[in-house]
């Protein structure tokens, strides 16, 4: 085997070695008695998009594990599949139809834009397959799941009829956040909040006859003008004295305990609460009064009557003390309303303008009937002020435009038993979430027991499998479902109506004779269906073999965002469905930023393509690197760069150039463009890749281990196998065996706790430094030695072999590549006893650690022999040594590491060209030498015939100003009285002890110094 490659070429080993496995079939898992299962289900990516480098960090780590454990023995199931992602879809596919041809959903009608987003869904659902298997993904493919296809479909009609039979399904009114644009709710954690520059409106609303004595109007202030439309009352508070007692007393409990800078703020509002006193109560007290007499308001513009009521919410420390009550339109007055049994008058059409209930507003955007409340109340002399304000609005996360509280039918899960059961499953152990810290936060959400609103007023989903009933009788029900346990039905009292739910197929119009069944239109949260995704794609509610074997899962791999939406409906659907956890494990795995500490994502530029990486890199690189940053407790930074198309260049990006449609490259002046071109002299340019420097290291550890495959591969010519015994090993593959037998230990360890980074660079050090860097130039000798050439190959494959093994789940296919060149060269290897290699290293076994190669000495005396070397190697550079010239060393060190590194003098020779002269505590410094200081041991190389002496006096000058700053800095902070009284004994201590260490070094650096002077002045 003579003519490998220099470079390893990995987008041909990728095509060829997925086909391979594919092919073979190793992706595929069928339930097997004789063997352990090892489950894993793919957070199913939403079809919206393509997957960008999060979800190449999510997958990598969860293909990491199943091949591992597929090695290990298991039988693994990796269940791949994608989520439909409702109202995310449903969203980007509106958002196209009406930029690229101008049309909306409702042109289009239901059945007409469910088919486009079909489409949508084949395309993408294509290409993140796709880009899964350029990753490297070993899923079973043939079992892809869709949270829409049929199987899942059939989970979900179950779930909900169950939960809706057991009453832990209802409809109900609530107060929504109501997205107009998309005309849908959206969940709280679909929202997020904004401060916006708005103003508050100070309104007058006149009092119907109040006796003498008594305010003509009741003052209020608003954000939202027009929300007076919908206003069924205006509030005050009970005992408003007690309220402003109760008010000074929290504020001065809070200024004892903040910081300085914010009491100021604080005291002034002390002052305005305690001036309330002075200018307000009396008003208020008489105000409360006529609530309690039973006053009314006339509500202006509209002219209805609403009554002054006394309720808490009214808050007499802030604005005028008085509050209007909107229950249809603001979660806290809905409160108010259902407390004061107020009626509820909704202002608004589903799409944001105002509906009949607005009088002449009718027909009004939001922000037009603002503007005309505003001026309308201003010429009644209704309007009393206004002030700016800077106004925290809710927005929806989907359309990004604000969120209009509404109130509208919805279907609710009642969450207080079900939440109650997820929480104990935690809490008792049963699920662990790693890192641990994240339990809180689950618990915390699980906690609040908040109902779940499960419908979405979208048309891509699935639809709620309910049927509505005005005009039968009960009787007429249990006629037409006399033999079908599949219905269910129950009285909805607001409506006057039944509700009835199908399980298995969906009813006809005239399923009940002589009535007519309307089906509800909404479907259901995205959430519901992908909270079945562990039970579901193993065929629940069937009793499958594959959900008797592989359920439940082992572990579930994801991200921190959705541990409340996601991982906890999970846990209590899986409970509820099947009466089992899930999963017995979560890993929360960190969040890749960008260099300025940002998340990476599309709409800022800075978001990455993993393709992108893996044509530049190669997927091995993508994997390994992401692997090596995934410690336990942070999210990880990824400056990320441009590459010129033109000269491969990188370019760094800034905050600033990442918004542009083109950039010039200053390496080359060529210009190309990114991807915000949009002018055709923009796109015409060669397209930009955003990538990072951060795979390099990856790639060139990739190639390291391909160049030191390949010298092992060309040296095995005339392998022959056969059983080592442990007498005729040399203490190097003592040594090499015994690390292999601790790494893989090591390796093993980490991968079990999820600690990848641990596992990660264990390897990329040791198959680096130890493998590549020292073990295959220690043995280059004996492999041209006729005699010790077939022990040495048979050790030398056995560890390649290994180290391939356990590189594998990491970098599969450079792994896969050596793998079979190595099959060629050495088809039997192992040094125990030697056995045909698998056809495929995905398929071959995991290594066992073997306590008995384990030599703790022999480690040490390698690490240290290392480390002198190095300092050797070191000093042969700085002194610009020529390779062939020979050297003498010697190393001042305690008797036990004398003893240890002794032996390998015949190794200093072959791999440094030097020869120890002395070792041990006596050891004296030669007249004129070159020396590396490692912690217990001092390297000194005798330069008499050497060196550059006054190279050597530049740079021992250099190291004593160094040292004389330092010590002068130590001399100070110990000359301080205020550090020495007030620090703790043991850190003065320390300072003391350090400065004597420096003050050593000194008086060594002075003696070389002075003996170098003497031999350049005798020269
Ligand atoms: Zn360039």
């Amino acid at each position: 085997m003579t003519d490998l490659p220099k470079q390893y070429d990995h987008s041909a080993a990728q095509d060829r070695w997925y086909r391979f496995w594919e092919e073979r079939g190793y992706f595929h898992s069928e339930p097997d008695p004789r063997r352990k299962p090892y489950t894993i289900v793919i957070p199913p990516p939403n079809v919206t998009g393509a997957l960008h480098l999060g979800h190449a960090l999510n997958n990598t780590l969860q293909d990491v594990l199943i091949r591992q454990k597929r090695m290990q023995g298991f039988e693994t199931l990796w269940m791949p599949g994608t989520d439909h992602a409702g109202i995310a879809t449903q969203a980007v596919v509106e958002r196209r139809l009406l930029t690229e041809e101008k049309i909306t959903r409702h042109e289009l009608g239901r059945e007409g834009l469910v088919k486009r987003i079909w489409d949508w869904k084949e395309a993408y659902e294509a290409r993140i397959i796709g880009q899964l298997k350029e990753m490297g993904c070993s899923c079973d493919w043939q079992r892809t799941r869709f949270t829409l296809d049929p199987i899942c479909a059939r989970a979900v009609r179950h779930t909900f009829f169950s939960l809706f039979k057991d009453e832990l399904i209802y409809r109900g009114k609530r107060l929504v956040n109501w997205d107009t644009a998309l005309q849908t709710a959206v969940s709280d954690d679909e929202v997020f909040h904004e401060a916006v520059s708005g103003h508050f409106w100070y309104f007058r609303y006149p009092v119907i006859d109040p006796k003498p004595g008594e305010p003509q109007h009741v003052t209020i202030a608003t954000t939202r003008p027009e929300t007076m439309l919908g206003d069924t009352a205006v509030a005050v508070h009970p005992d408003p004295a007690a309220a402003l007692d109760k008010a000074e007393a929290d504020l001065q409990a809070r200024l004892a305990s903040v910081p300085e800078k914010e009491k100021a703020a604080l005291r002034a509002q002390l002052d305005d609460v305690r001036g309330r006193r002075e200018t307000m109560l009396d008003e208020l007290l008489k105000l409360r009064d006529m609530a309690l007499d039973g006053r009314t308001l006339l509500l202006p513009l509209l002219e209805r009557e609403i009554p002054l009521i006394a309720d808490e919410w009214a808050r007499p420390e802030l604005g005028t003390g008085c509050v209007k009550i909107t229950p249809a339109h603001d979660p806290n007055d809905y409160e108010v309303g259902l407390r004061r049994d107020l009626p509820m008058v909704n202002i608004l059409n589903l799409d944001g303008t105002l509906n009949e209930n607005a009088g002449p507003y009718e027909g009004q955007t939001v922000m037009v009937s603002r503007e005309n409340v505003v001026a309308d109340l201003d010429k009644l002399g209704l309007l009393a002020k206004t002030e700016d304000r800077q106004i925290d609005l809710a927005h929806s996360d989907r359309s990004k435009t604000p969120i209009e509280p509404l109130l509208t039918d919805q279907w609710f899960v009642k969450m207080d038993r079900l939440a109650q059961t997820a929480m104990n499953a935690v809490t008792d152990g049963r699920v662990k979430i790693i890192p641990q810290r994240y339990t809180k936060g689950y618990l915390d959400w699980l906690g609040e027991k908040r109902d779940w609103p499960i419908s979405r007023q979208l048309w891509w989903g699935h639809q709620i499998p309910i049927w509505y009933c005005k005009t039968a009788g009960e009787d007429d029900l249990k006629r037409a479902f006399a033999d079908r346990d599949d219905v269910v039905w129950h009285r909805d009292e607001q409506y006057d109506q039944w509700l009835i739910c199908a399980r298995e197929e969906d009813l006809a119009e005239d399923a009940v004779p002589g009535h007519e069944l309307v089906r509800e239109q909404d479907v259901l949260d995205t959430w519901f269906s992908s909270a079945l995704w562990p039970h579901s794609t193993l065929g629940w509610p069937e009793q499958t073999e594959e959900l008797k074997y592989y359920y439940p899962t082992n572990v579930l791999i994801t991200s921190r965002d959705i541990i409340s939406l996601w991982v906890a409906r999970m846990v209590l659907a899986g409970l509820h469905n099947v009466g089992e956890i899930p999963f017995h494990e979560v890993y929360i795995h960190p969040k890749i930023l960008d260099g300025y500490g940002e998340g990476m994502s599309k709409s800022k530029g800075n978001g990455v393509d993993p393709i992108d990486i893996i044509e530049k890199f190669g997927a091995d690189s993508l994997r390994f690197a992401l692997t090596y940053l995934t410690t336990e407790t942070q999210d990880f930074r990824m400056p990320v760069d441009f590459e010129c198309p033109h000269c491969r260049k990188l370019i760094p990006q800034t905050t600033e150039n990442r918004m542009r449609p083109r950039i010039k490259c200053p390496e080359c002046g060529g210009r190309f463009a990114t991807q915000w071109a949009e002018k055709p002299e923009d796109t015409q340019l060669p397209r930009g890749a955003v990538v990072s420097d951060r795979f390099e290291m990856a790639r060139n550890f990739c190639n390291k281990l391909w160049n030191a495959s390949r010298f092992a591969l060309m040296n095995l010519d005339g392998f022959t196998p056969g059983a080592v015994a442990d007498e005729e090993l040399l203490v190097e593959d003592r040594w090499i065996l015994s690390r292999l037998s601790t790494v893989t230990q090591q390796v093993t360890d980490y991968l079990a706790d999820y600690k990848y980074a641990d596992a990660a660079r264990t390897l990329y050090d040791f198959a680096w430094d130890e493998f590549c860097s020292f073990f295959v130039e220690m043995v280059k000798g004996r492999l041209q030695d006729e005699s010790g050439r077939p022990l040495a190959q048979r050790v030398l494959a056995h560890t390649l072999d290994t180290i391939l093994r356990l590189l594998h789940p990491m970098i599969p296919f450079v792994t896969e590549e050596v793998w079979q060149l190595l099959s060629s060269a050495a088809p039997q290897r192992g040094i125990d006893a030697p056995a045909s290699a698998a056809e495929s290293i995905m398929i071959a076994p995991w290594p066992q650690s073997d306590p008995r190669r384990q030599d703790p000495q022999i480690e040490a005396r390698f690490a240290r022999f290392q480390d002198v070397l190095r300092a050797i190697r070191d000093i042969r550079g700085r002194q610009n040594v020529p390779p062939k010239q020979q050297i003498e060393f010697s190393v001042r060190c305690d008797a036990e590491v004398a003893e240890l590194l002794q032996p390998m003098e015949p190794y200093f020779a072959s791999m440094a060209g030097a020869k120890p002269s002395a070792w041990g505590p006596e050891v004296k410094a030669p007249a004129l030498s070159a020396n590396v200081t490692l912690p217990g041991i001092e390297v000194f190389v005798d330069l008499a015939e050497l060196i550059d002496i006054e190279a050597e006096i530049a740079r021992k000058k250099q190291e004593l100003e160094k040292l004389d700053k330092l010590i002068e800095a130590k001399k100070k902070k110990l000359e301080n009285k205020n550090f020495v009284e007030r620090a703790p004994e043991a850190v003065v201590q320390k300072e003391r002890e350090s400065l004597a260490e420096l003050e050593g070094q000194h008086a060594a650096t002075m003696t070389v110094l002075e003996n170098l002077g003497r031999v350049r002045n005798s020269a």
